[in-house]
């Protein structure tokens, strides 16, 4: 049995989710498909989850707005059904679904609302895909992840699945209809409904894939294959065929958005093989994410960069000296709910890198203050806007030279690089830069590992 998950753009139109179609009927082991809400048709158009975060901010904020809100939703529905030569009553049903869930303002918590708005996306839109999918005589049933009892922990917009859940999906296994589940949310123990983070379908199809114990999890989105860098950057970069979950872990930490860097989580445990395929082009092979690589060309596999990070730098004579520094500092950021992505250190300082949205001038000023007073710290302050790359590959451990090559090539763009970490297990080497240089250094980069090979090499 094989998991498909289709992204956004994937089921956006009435002739997205025809392809759809046309893929699942054309290989009888696709019986479990997972479906986002309606994603973007063309370049400026907006997403089905962007129009529900703007309806539930108008209905919390009482706007005059949420009646034009919730028509335009509808409407993306309405052109669907219509495409698919659906019967409106699917609309009306949609429609009613809405408007009760705001009707629920005021009586729920608003995080509990926003949740409800933005998982309506991929909730109803499962319930049209099953209804096109009887339509042309494909046996299919939509799932609601609350009666096949997909259970969440209880945090909004970023909840994870509990251990039981894995148990009660099993049972979908011996459905004999294709199942169409909607993703992006579960629900909590007392039947709370929680979404994951942005791009969460990738998620549930994960945890379906590897409830039902499938032998590959298709992941179909609008791109052929991953490429080693962002190709919105680098002009045609190489293609991946082949990637082990460490690797694609790695690179969609910083920036590579293919793929929900929490979704490799439950097919890694057990080893399920996922594919990364195009919706647009099913034939193409695509990116095949396993445990073990067979193909070994070069050490580096992908590059990737990602914005938004900040710095903060504490600095103290005979810091390597004190017991138990690094715990209260970092208690300190647990105490303000803030993550750390690195934590680069010499003798009398450390650096600990975290993503700046969790930032606040107010928590920055309370955490400074700790730090000096608590600590007793020389030096401490933030900086900000910083990028960070990552080069990503199995083959770099062992490889001498590789960290001098990468350094020489970011040299060249004139760059300063801020910090470096590389993990034990040598599978990436990180570089922090400033903002500014990011796309250069990513050139500079793909130019130094790959350009040479581009033309003749597959990985
Ligand atoms: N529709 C949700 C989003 O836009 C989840 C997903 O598509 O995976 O983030």
């Amino acid at each position: 049995m094989k998991v498909c998950k289709f992204g956004g753009t994937s089921v956006a139109s009435a002739e997205q989710i025809k392809k759809v179609a046309a893929i699942v009927q054309s290989d009888p082991t696709r019986r479990l498909v997972v479906v986002s809400a309606p994603g973007k048709r063309f370049n400026d158009d907006i997403k089905v989850t962007d129009l529900l975060i703007e309806l539930a901010n108008a209905v919390l904020q009482q706007q005059d707005a949420v009646e034009e809100k919730l028509k335009n939703v509808v409407k993306r529905y309405e052109s669907n059904a219509n495409g698919l030569g659906l019967d409106h009553a699917i609309c009306e049903v949609i429609e009613a679904d809405l408007r009760k869930r705001i009707a629920e303002a005021g009586s729920v918590t608003d995080e509990l609302l926003m949740d409800s708005l933005k998982a309506s996306g991929e909730d109803n839109n499962a319930k049209m895909i099953a209804a096109y999918f009887n339509s042309i005589g494909l046996k299919a049933k939509y799932m609601s992840p609350l009666e096949a009892g997909l259970i969440v922990n209880d945090l909004p917009a970023r909840a994870q699945a509990l251990a039981k859940a894995y148990d009660n999906l099993s049972v979908l296994k011996d459905s004999q209809e294709i199942i169409v589940f909607p993703g992006f949310f579960g629900y909590t123990e007392e039947g709370v409904l929680r979404t994951f983070e942005r791009g969460g379908s990738d998620i549930t199809g994960s945890i379906l894939a590897a409830a039902v114990k499938a032998e590959l999890y298709e992941n179909f989105t609008d791109v052929d294959s991953v490429f080693c860098a962002n190709p919105k950057v680098v002009n045609c970069p190489v293609e991946i065929q082949e990637i082990t979950y460490r690797e694609m872990r790695e690179l969609s930490y910083a920036g590579f958005s293919v793929f929900h860097d929490e979704a490799l989580m439950p097919v890694y445990k057990i080893g399920i093989p996922v594919c990364i395929k195009n919706t647009n082009n099913p034939s193409a092979p695509g990116t095949r994410i396993v445990s073990v690589r067979e193909s070994n060309h070069s050490p580096v596999t992908g590059i990737s960069a990602d914005s938004g990070f900040s710095i903060l730098y504490v600095s103290k004579y005979l810091m390597n000296r004190e017991i138990g520094f690094g715990r209260k500092l970092l208690q300190i950021l647990e105490d303000e709910n803030i993550s750390y992505e690195h934590t680069p250190s010499g003798l009398d300082d450390i650096s600990v890198i975290i993503r700046s949205h969790q930032l606040s001038p107010e928590k920055e000023d309370r955490i400074v203050k700790r730090v000096e007073t608590e600590l007793q710290a020389d030096d401490v302050h933030f900086r900000h806007d910083f990028s960070m790359i990552v080069i990503v590959g199995e083959g770099m451990n062992n490889n001498t030279g590789l960290a001098a090559r990468a350094a020489t090539a970011i040299s060249k763009t004139g760059a300063n690089i801020e910090m470096i970490n590389q993990g034990s297990s040598e599978v990436s080497l990180v570089f922090g830069v400033r903002k500014e240089f990011e796309n250069k250094i990513l050139q500079a980069l793909y130019n130094e590992f790959f350009a040479l090979s581009a033309t003749t090499l597959k990985r």
